[in-house]
């Protein structure tokens, strides 16, 4: 039985596709209870194909809205800078480019995975130990469970315990860029938050986004706001704290009174902050019969928000991988093969974003570089061409 380590949206993505390919996997999770942070996420137009072609269409209809327009702006004057129309986003490249609470999408997966294996998610299993050879992959939890595999998914994000037993972690640098994250309730949200597609104020080495997730006018709706600095402040890789809002209107001073008035509105104690850290390109993400898959085989800074829809593409490639290869070791050189190239120019020009988004508060041309011109959404995982099979 393959086994996949870690239920975020790389792992849960890769246990549905890879149940469409007839395969039965297990997904161990150290949580306890099966749950996604409050934030929202945005769902590009290639995460999306990717997520539709496992069969969720309907339910990502349902939880998520699609951006109508996304807007930038100087955080210091409020000049726009540059709109991009999504109208046309369907037309181009086959699929609705969404925002959402991560929660749903989250909820989702779990949902469809239980659908078709009630038994496929077991939480409360930590992994402590792993090791590998030709005869499989070892695994020891924290609860004192002992599995053995011929197929083992690791999806345990950024400071992946498996890459670092398995591949040799080469350890993570601080990029001298801090991260905030809330969500501000519709009826605490100062009205002109509501409206509808995404904002971005930019300038001073600082950005800040804002979105609804939840529906424009109903109740649950939430503004996700997501700030970045290149404070130089540090924090611990992972580390993520509650920090005073004030805080944070300290770092965005002199931005303009919308994004100021999104700080304020923060419900307090519930402002979260932390440092980016990058680590190395992988020059390989297979080892036997091991594969790291989404942030523990590509962890990117979030300037292009391609961090999950990278671990999504991951797994619906792995599951048609595994579809048709005569055995494990071809299903998952075949993946490594088809993922390598895409996920490095994904992670570089995602550090690239940084100096490209902040900076360009009054230089529309630099933010012409962006996700549509390189090309980023045109990609379906659930079509591209994959590499001929090899073997090990
Ligand atoms: P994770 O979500 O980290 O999941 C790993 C799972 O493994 C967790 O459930 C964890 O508990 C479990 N685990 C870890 N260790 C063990 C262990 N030892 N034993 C068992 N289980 C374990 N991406 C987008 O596509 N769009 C966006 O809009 C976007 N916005 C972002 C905004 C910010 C500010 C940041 C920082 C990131 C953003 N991202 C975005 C990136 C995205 O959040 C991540 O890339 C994505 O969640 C990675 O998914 P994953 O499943 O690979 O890892």
């Amino acid at each position: 039985m393959p086994l996949i380590v870690g239920a975020g949206l790389g792992g849960l993505t890769a246990a549905l596709a890879m149940q469409r390919a007839g395969l039965r996997p297990l997904v161990l999770e150290q949580a306890p209870v099966l749950a996604e942070v409050g934030a929202g996420i945005s769902v590009t137009p290639n995460a999306a194909k990717g997520l539709i072609s496992l069969g969720l269409g309907q339910a990502l209809a349902a939880a998520a809205q699609a951006v109508p327009v996304q807007e930038i702006f100087d955080g210091g004057t409020g000049r726009l800078v540059k709109t991009i129309d999504r109208s046309d986003v369907m037309a181009r490249y086959g699929a609705p480019y969404y925002m959402m609470h991560r929660a749903d999408l989250h909820q989702m997966l779990v949902d469809a995975v239980r659908g078709n294996d009630p038994d496929a998610l077991r939480p409360g299993h930590r992994l402590v130990r792993v090791s590998a050879g030709a005869d499989g992959a070892q695994l020891e939890f924290e609860n004192g469970e002992r599995l053995e595999t011929g197929m083992l998914i690791a999806a345990d994000g950024a400071r992946s315990l498996v890459r670092s037993q398995i591949f040799g972690d080469e350890g993570a640098e601080f990029t001298g860029h801090v991260a905030w994250r809330f969500l501000v309730p519709a009826d605490a949200a100062p009205p002109a938050a509501l409206v509808p597609g995404s904002k971005v104020w930019t300038g001073s080495e600082r950005s800040f986004v804002r979105y609804v997730v939840r529906g424009q006018t109903t109740a649950r709706a939430l503004i996700n706001c997501v700030g970045l600095s290149r404070t130089g402040m540090w924090r611990a890789e992972g580390w993520s704290q509650a920090v005073p809002s004030a805080d944070m209107a300290a770092v965005f001073e002199g931005f303009v009174p919308e994004v100021l008035g999104l700080i304020a509105a923060a419900p307090e104690g519930r402002v979260n902050s932390w440092g980016l850290f990058m680590r190395p390109l992988a020059t390989r993400i297979v080892a036997g019969p091991v594969a790291l898959l989404g942030d523990a085989a590509h962890p990117m800074l979030p300037f292009m928000g391609q961090g999950a829809a990278m671990a999504i593409e991951d797994g619906v490639v792995l599951g048609r991988c595994c579809l048709g290869a005569p055995d494990a070791q071809a299903a998952l050189l075949r993946y490594q093969a088809a993922r390598l190239e895409r996920s490095h120019f994904v992670q570089e020009e995602s550090a690239r974003g940084a100096d490209r988004i902040q900076q360009a508060g009054t230089d529309a041309k630099r933010l012409n570089r962006d996700e549509d011109s390189l090309g980023l959404f045109d990609y379906d995982p659930g079509t591209v061409a994959l590499p001929a099979l090899m073997t090990g």
